[in-house]
């Protein structure tokens, strides 16, 4: 199976796109059954934050030898940046005469974020799930590892290979989402909001210094035990039971969220750990002590991330040589890429 996903360099690799993508990345590479390109979506991050030149480059860069840090390998899978295959804007342009407007205006990635920059809402934020079909449909990718915040986007990337086949005979596989086990990793301060760049103490870099993951962690929002009665694990689901005790809490919800991205990060750096707190009759919320919990889970995190920090300083003294890896990646990638273009171009008949 043909797998593609892409990743937008925008300063800081977080949790979130580490649990909810990357990881998950790494593992489908060694499935000798399929094949991966990943990529670095530089085009699309600059429908956020406009940056000088030299901030961008350094964003792209480091993203660049974080991900070959974390485990990335060019033996494996073909690795290259966005605006180095030309071909995607072309087939975007394409795909967006081919689009309506009404089914961009209902993305909700394209609401939030233009009520949040009310100020320099782009066109480019708008035409963004347009790009990303041009990503993946250039290649013909069957599957591609996303968070649920893309989920929508995939579903118009599908629409959209729908739609060009229908029209002009069939050109695109639909491709299928393949969503991580850690879809939707939430903030660490608003445990009803994802994880995302935009607080600083609301998420965890990748590449954080061991002392900032303790404070974050330490800082992350819990709850009061006697909220719950008790939590259960069911299946690796975890199941809280509202406390018998009447209780109201205004931000019962809040807390809820708060325990179970604490318990779900548990699960992913300490399992032992996770499975330890639970018996058969759920938590003990008498013996849970959340600064207990925290400084394990803290501790499992910097263990887990330690040799990925050392990689990353050893591949920062070859920049150049990691560079070089996305450079070949193009070079393999545009083979397949102008391919398609031609066969598009021909269908649509500008050639
Ligand atoms: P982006 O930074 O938007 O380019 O996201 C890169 C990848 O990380 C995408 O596959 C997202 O779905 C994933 N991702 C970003 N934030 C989160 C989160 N809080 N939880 C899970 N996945 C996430």
């Amino acid at each position: 199976m043909k797998i593609l996903s892409g990743i937008k360099p925008s300063g800081y690799l977080h949790l979130g796109n580490y649990l909810g993508a990357v990881k998950n990345w790494v593992k489908l590479q060694n499935n000798k059954k399929d094949s991966g390109l990943f990529f670095i979506a530089d085009s699309h991050s600059l429908t956020e934050n406009l940056l000088s030149a030299s901030e961008k480059q350094e964003q792209i860069q480091e993203l660049a030898i974080d991900l070959l840090a974390l485990g990335l390998d060019p033996r494996k899978s073909t690795l290259f940046i966005q605006s180095h295959i030309p071909e995607v804007f072309e087939l975007a342009w394409i795909f967006n005469c081919l689009t309506p407007m009404g089914e961009l205006e209902r993305m909700t990635q394209y609401k939030d974020k233009s009520s949040r920059q009310r100020e320099s809402v782009n066109a480019g934020l708008f035409t963004y799930p347009t790009l990303m079909a041009a990503d993946v449909l250039l290649f013909k990718a069957e599957a591609v590892p996303v968070g649920d915040d893309q989920s929508q986007h995939l579903e118009l990337a599908r629409e959209t290979a729908r739609r060009f086949n229908k029209r002009y005979g069939k050109t695109f596989p639909e491709p299928k989402a393949l969503l991580t086990k850690v879809a939707r990793l939430m903030s660490l301060k608003n445990p009803l909001e994802k994880m995302s760049k935009s607080a600083s103490d609301s998420y965890i870099g990748v590449f954080d210094e061991p002392t900032a993951i303790f404070e974050k962690i330490r800082g992350a929002t819990t709850a009061s035990n006697d909220l719950f009665e008790k939590i259960y694990s069911v299946q690796g689901e975890i199941v809280f039971e509202p406390s018998r005790r009447g209780i109201e809490h205004p931000e019962f919800e809040k807390m809820e969220a708060a325990v179970n991205n604490l318990l779900l990060l548990l699960q992913e750096f300490d399992s032992d750990k996770f499975k330890s707190l639970f018996s058969n009759n759920g938590i003990d919320l008498d013996r849970l002590r959340y600064s207990e919990l925290k400084n394990d889970l803290a501790k499992a995190m910097v263990a887990h991330f330690a040799p990925f920090r050392q990689k990353r300083a050893d591949l920062m003294r070859q920049k150049k040589k990691a560079l070089k890896i996305y450079q070949a990646g193009a070079k393999k990638a545009r083979i397949t890429a102008q391919k398609t273009l031609k066969e598009v171009k021909k269908k649509v008949g500008l050639i």
